[in-house]
């Protein structure tokens, strides 16, 4: 393609919200033929919301929501925001937390009163804390089969609750989807989360290909292992957890809301949050560079 053909195809991207940062870009996006999609603020609108608190026998529910608020004033995962936010409707006091710390892909932890302090994934709690009763990992599995995340507490090695979190696809997830799939492409969702609420959000999107529990590190690996398959993969995120996969891809894409360090690791932009502008690139690739298949 002539340079004019491309400074045409990346002009009329931009003006469609999809900011493509050079022209190898559009090389790789024509070929792509997988794209590997992030769950949380991808697919989702990454604004998730508290709808139901577990607390194990003889807790208490509000106390549950003080202790998980505490911890979570310190990190800025989407998780934690629908915590703090929860804590804040209720107008509950939050304690101090010492010896705070992040663990990426697992959850938060840190001491309030001396007392240690864990929050985080249900595998990470299965770990570091003694075995649930029955009664109260069912509920949990209810919780995820209709697609919601749930995050434990543990206070000093034991459970005293969990919090279910919903967190609704965008809406022009599907469509992206399915337009995908229509162009020739494969869509494989990649979360951190469990496989019961990846299960049910994946079949919501229309996705019959997803990898759950992938930590953070491992989600670049998840994207080289589907390209040891010789094909071009895509990969579109939107958080810190993802730069590494977007940098292992052959052509990336962030969500424009997303954090600062995807939307740096990207090849392209997705100013609209809005996957179906993975399409758009294909799209104005094959336009400029002309079609492979
Ligand atoms: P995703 O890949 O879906 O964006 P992450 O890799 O960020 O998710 O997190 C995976 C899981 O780890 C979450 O579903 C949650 O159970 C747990 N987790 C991570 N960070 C936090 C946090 N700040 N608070 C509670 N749980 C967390
Ligand atoms: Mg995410």
């Amino acid at each position: 393609a002539t340079p004019t053909a491309i400074m045409v195809g990346t002009g009329m991207g931009a003006r469609n919200g999809v900011l493509i940062r050079n022209a190898e870009v559009l090389e790789r996006a024509r070929a792509m033929q997988t794209l590997a999609v992030d769950k949380t603020g991808t697919l989702t609108r990454g604004a998730p919301e508290v709808t139901d608190l577990l607390p194990a026998e003889g807790q208490d529910g509000a106390r549950l929501v003080a202790l998980a608020a505490a911890l979570e004033r310190g990190s800025e995962h989407p998780l934690a925001r629908a915590i703090t936010n929860r804590a804040q409707e209720q107008r509950i006091t939050l304690p101090d937390v010492d010896h705070f710390d992040t663990l990426p892909g697992k959850g938060v932890s840190g001491r309030i009163e001396g007392r240690l302090l864990q929050l985080g994934s249900p595998l990470w709690l299965g770990e570091v804390a003694a075995p649930l009763p029955p009664a109260l990992a069912e509920r949990v599995e209810a919780a995820q089969a209709q697609g919601r995340t749930v995050v434990g507490l543990a206070e000093e090695g034991s459970v005293i609750g969990f919090i279910a979190i919903a967190d609704r696809l965008r809406d022009s997830s599907v469509q992206a989807v399915r337009e995908l799939r229509a162009a020739g492409i494969a869509v494989v969702m990649l979360t951190g989360d469990n496989r019961h609420t990846a299960t049910a959000i994946a079949s919501q999107a229309g996705i019959t290909r997803f990898a759950a529990e992938v930590l953070p590190q491992n989600k670049a690996e998840e994207v080289r292992r589907l390209q040891d398959s010789g094909e071009i993969i895509g990969m579109a995120g939107d958080g810190i957890n993802d730069a590494p996969a977007l940098a292992q891809a052959d052509v990336s894409f962030a969500i424009g809301a997303g954090s600062d360090v995807a939307v740096e690791a990207a090849d392209v932009v997705l100013v609209r949050n809005d996957l179906r502008g993975v399409l758009t690139a294909v799209e104005l690739s094959r336009a400029t560079l002309g079609k492979i298949r």
